[in-house]
């Protein structure tokens, strides 16, 4: 979630009374009327859509417009919204009772279920990515007893104090705090590194090699836009942290039971220690979790001496949504979204082609996004050169016509299994004007 602010002026209001009014009130009360900081708009200008309801791939806002849903509340949603037997799950378990803080049957499923479908031994529910990724850290220090970590310029691990670091480029650099009230003291042990770079990361380990306890790195980068690992880069990083006695920590949290019945490392293994996973797995609830081989998860408490904990870990309901969403994600359905992702992606760049617009297309499996620039993106700095303008005439002419878009040019598309031929009628009619748009605005 690279949510870059331009700010300046707001030159888009749009026409959504409805939601202009619940975003008047929600901003008196909550900050910035919004509970996640991309959700308001704030790259792109005007009114955040306040949906009132989904259904397959439509959602339909507060004023009663329905828009093509390209987002699926930021990935989970591969089967659409409110599919019915997701429904019936979750339904079902809520009237069983919605949480008992002790084990229940479900998450003995669902961790069965990832289990089945990836290469860890053991793992442990959480209520959100950015849990996933803060516990496996701590593991992965408490298992190391080593202070430092290695993370990418450009990847995002939600808002963990020493994974809130994006800072540097070039050669390793101790990083600097993204936000305040993130210490320096937290940030210090981060080493930030650009993506994709095998020379930093040596670099980086000839400096500091004894004092890593991982490298944590996106599967796939979906957080600066969809940029993909170089061919045998995840590899390179299980290697060199592997000599130097550190662990890799794979984030699936985005690519997970998205781009394969095994997420990234289905489609590409590397040996990796630990990892984490979210989104999908939590059928559209909050769930996620992380997990690796039995000697590292056996550190965790109770059965070690690492401490993690949770009041609603592996609540009934969301093992229940994510259950019923990966048990329905057949390798059927994995061809369906790579099916689905390549007709939107082509209808976009065809059209983004015949208006002259500069852009590339960037795909890890079926996740992609389209930078608004002539270069191939590698890197967080590469993909820095797009025409942020231009994504955002684009962006609002497409929410004009129905299609609702990642509303930052730094994010993934998202489709699920629920675009149908109508969708798909209603974004090739509506892509060409918004090219055109976006050509106009081109280098304004
Ligand atoms: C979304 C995301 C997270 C954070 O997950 P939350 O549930 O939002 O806390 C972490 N890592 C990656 C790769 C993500 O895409």
């Amino acid at each position: 979630m690279t949510d870059i602010d331009i700010a300046g002026p707001v030159p888009y209001s749009g026409d959504a009374p409805a939601s202009q009014a619940l975003f008047d009130r929600a901003r008196a009360i909550v900050p910035g009327g919004v509970n996640s900081p991309v959700r308001a708009f704030r790259a792109v200008g005007g009114t955040p859509r306040f949906m009132v309801s989904g259904s397959g791939c439509w959602l339909t806002d507060a004023d009663g417009r329905r828009y093509l849903d390209l987002v699926c509340s930021w990935g989970p949603l591969i089967h659409g919204h409110a599919h019915p037997e997701v429904v019936a799950a979750i339904t079902a378990a809520a009237a069983r009772g919605t949480s008992f803080g002790t084990p229940t049957p479900g998450e003995v499923d669902l961790a069965a279920e990832i289990v089945a479908r990836t290469a860890v031994d053991q793992v442990r529910l959480v209520n959100s990515g950015t849990e996933a990724t803060m516990s496996a850290l701590r593991l992965a220090r408490g298992f190391t007893g080593r202070p430092k970590v290695v993370k990418f310029s450009g990847c995002y691990h939600g808002h963990v104090d020493a994974l809130l670091v994006a800072a540097g480029s070039g050669v390793a650099t101790l990083a600097l705090p993204d936000s305040p009230g993130v210490t320096g003291a937290s940030a210090s042990d981060t080493l930030v590194l650009p993506y994709n770079d095998v020379p930093a990361l040596e670099a980086a380990f000839a400096a500091h090699g004894d004092q890593i306890a991982a490298i944590i790195t996106e599967a796939a980068a979906g957080n600066m836009g969809v940029v993909a690992p170089r061919d045998g880069f995840n590899a390179k990083l299980a290697e060199v942290a592997h000599r130097h006695g550190a662990l890799l920590i794979l984030d699936e949290v985005m690519t997970g039971f998205r781009v394969s019945r095994g997420g990234w490392a289905g489609l590409e293994p590397v040996d990796a220690d630990l990892y984490t996973f979210g989104k999908v797995m939590g059928g559209g609830l909050p769930a996620a979790a992380f997990g690796g081989r039995t000697e590292i998860m056996a550190r965790l408490a109770p059965a070690g001496p690492v401490y993690q904990a949770g009041t609603l870990s592996g609540n009934p309901l969301a093992c229940a949504a994510g259950l019923a969403s990966l048990r329905l994600a057949t390798p059927e359905v994995y061809a369906r979204l790579d099916a689905t992702a390549a007709t939107v992606s082509k209808l976009a760049t065809d059209a983004l082609t015949a208006a002259g617009v500069p852009h590339v297309l960037s795909t890890a499996g079926s996740m992609f996004s389209i930078f608004f620039t002539d270069r191939t993106v590698f890197s967080f700095a590469d993909a820095q050169t797009q025409d942020v303008g231009a994504f955002r005439a684009f962006f609002h002419a497409l929410l004009d016509r129905g299609v609702y878009l990642p509303p930052s040019a730094y994010e993934a598309w998202f489709v699920s299994t629920a675009i149908d031929d109508e969708a798909l009628s209603l974004l090739a009619a509506a892509l060409p004007p918004a090219a055109r748009a976006a050509a106009e605005a081109s280098g304004a």
